[in-house]
């Protein structure tokens, strides 16, 4: 292949593609995947619906099942299961919270909203997950991320939130999931967006962690999610988001980038992989448009329509089906991230 047949622009964005995918995720229930993930179903949901938006079809989903869906999972509590029967959990109440965001529902949540302030540890600031008590910078800023889309972030000390996120940074300028743990993107995204919905951005290392952040791009174009790991094209996200932060995103050769996000998608069926050649999901669909829109590509995804579904991505996170191993960073962007940054 030429250099010129390389380029971003020649490969193209196989929009409508992309659009029948998504639409038919819910239809392959006589397949074993969709029992299995069966735990990641309101976040996959979330996915579908943020990939169908930045691709500028928002209607392609219909409205009312997906509002009956969200409301099905949510407990007496308030809070949200990852599917009906599932116990409630941060990462799927920010789910349901940022779908009823997209679809203009909030307002559903009047009688009965999540009880996500009740989640902070008032000695430290982070967050639990649930009831059983895990704490974890993706959880801290899963309910800011949250509380912010509903008016409500002054339930909460973002004071003490703030420090705690301090205090997982690390020497290289990164931070992990909890003090002393190694950098890793999307750990890293999850505080610079905690950070920024809390005003306090001024406490990042910025020149160390650009530095860390733009070495992430490998050879291919691709970003991986820390040294000597594969390109992967949900770091797009989670690498690109940071540096947006920062304001920095042309520290990476942003046209390497699109063209490796538009190697990794099936033009045909539709659906992005995580790498050229692999198996598409939707994880890395909703990611790699998600990458594509902070990279303004095509360039008729700007403006109002993309920085209103750029605000309104969020924090998530994928494990391996059938067990505890912790796969990959699944979160987003942030709310109060363009507005604040
Ligand atoms: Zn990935």
């Amino acid at each position: 292949m030429s250099q010129e047949d390389a380029t971003p622009h020649r490969l193209g964005l196989a929009t409508d593609a992309h659009v029948r995918y998504v639409q038919g995720l819910d239809s392959k229930k006589d397949e074993l995947d969709y029992w299995l993930t069966e735990h990641l179903r309101l976040n996959g949901v979330y996915w579908g619906l943020t990939a169908i938006h930045l691709l500028g079809k928002p209607n392609a989903l219909p409205r009312q099942e997906t509002l009956d869906f969200v409301l099905s999972c949510q407990h007496p509590n308030g809070g949200f299961g990852a599917a009906p029967g599932h116990d409630a959990h941060m990462l799927s109440t920010v789910s349901a919270v940022q779908i009823l965001a997209m679809i203009d529902a909030l307002d559903e949540l009047d009688s009965r909203g999540p009880d996500i302030a009740d989640l902070q540890d008032p000695s430290s600031g982070s967050f639990y997950g649930d009831e059983w008590g895990e704490d974890d910078t993706r959880f801290l800023y899963g309910a800011l991320n949250a509380l912010s889309l509903l008016g409500s972030l002054s339930l909460v000390n973002l004071d003490k939130a703030a420090t705690y996120v301090e205090s997982c940074a690390n020497f290289d300028g990164g931070y992990g999931v909890k003090p002393g743990a190694e950098s890793h993107s999307g750990q890293i995204f999850t505080c610079l967006a905690a950070l920024s919905i809390c005003g306090r951005l001024d406490t990042v290392n910025r020149e160390k962690l650009t530095g860390w952040l733009s070495e992430r791009q490998t050879p291919g174009g691709g970003l991986n999610g820390r040294p000597e790991k594969t390109e992967d094209v949900c770091y797009s996200w989670w690498v690109l988001a940071s540096l947006a932060i920062l304001g920095r995103t042309h520290w990476i050769d942003r046209s390497a980038l699109a063209n490796f996000i538009l190697s990794s998608q099936d033009a045909e069926n539709g659906g992005i992989s995580d790498r050229p050649g692999n198996m598409v999901d939707v994880w890395h669909t909703c990611f790699g448009l998600a990458g594509l829109s902070l990279l303004e590509y095509p360039a008729g995804m700007q403006g109002e329509r993309r920085a209103k579904y750029v605000v309104l991505q969020t924090s998530n996170v994928r494990y391996e089906a059938g067990g505890p191993s912790y796969n990959e960073t699944a979160m987003s962007s942030t709310t109060g991230f363009y507005a604040k940054v």
